[in-house]
């Protein structure tokens, strides 16, 4: 009864990745549909999480929310993990493919002075550019940001998504 029921939720989640409906999988996971094949949907990652930034997603599987907070690459996840479905192979791989992203929502972009987000940056990610006038706008180097999600909660007007990087953002960082 348990195999069918998770046979099902696989069909559905394969529905729902045709469809493009992608979450953030925790750090070091299996490329989506290995992982979709791997994870039981047991929640020990969720559990282990110190920073509890790891929630059940669509079909029970686990995603993280970074309203909830950053991500320290503790590894705490990955050890949780029985099945393997977030995984380490070799000693400099890199987490995930994610980075931050400023939208137009940014006070900044507006002429109001603001700049928690490069404040709760640790990795200095995060630079102003100085304009006529004397306002900064805020640019991410994509080449140093690791994608941890520390400046989206800091934001007062939720203006930083964290998505996948482009190639060219990629190479940045491969080559940072
Ligand atoms: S690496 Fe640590 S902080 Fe990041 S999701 Fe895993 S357990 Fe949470
Ligand atoms: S996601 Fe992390 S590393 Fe990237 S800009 Fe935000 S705080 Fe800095
Ligand atoms: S914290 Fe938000 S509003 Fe402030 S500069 Fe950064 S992106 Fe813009």
């Amino acid at each position: 009864m348990q195999a069918k029921h998770s046979i099902s939720r696989r069909h559905f989640l394969r529905g729902q990745l045709r469809g493009h409906i992608k979450e953030t999988r925790p750090p070091w996971a299996l490329p989506e549909n290995d992982f979709i094949n791997t994870c039981t949907g047991c929640n020990e990652c969720i559990d282990k999480c110190p920073e509890r930034i790891i929630v059940k997603g669509e079909g029970g599987f686990p995603t993280v929310n970074f309203d909830f907070g950053a991500c320290t690459f503790c590894q705490d996840c990955v050890a949780a993990c029985d099945e393997a479905a977030l995984s380490i192979t070799d000693a400099g791989q890199a987490p995930w493919n994610l980075t931050a992203n400023i939208t137009p929502d940014c006070i900044s972009l507006h002429g109001v002075a603001c700049s928690s987000c490069a404040d709760s940056c640790e990795e200095e990610a995060i630079s102003f550019r100085h304009q006529i006038g004397g306002i900064s706008q805020p640019e991410i180097k994509t080449g140093l940001c690791t994608g941890c999600g520390a400046c989206t909660a800091t934001c007062p007007v939720d203006a930083i998504k964290i998505s996948e990087k482009t190639v060219c953002e990629e190479y940045a960082y491969d080559h940072n």
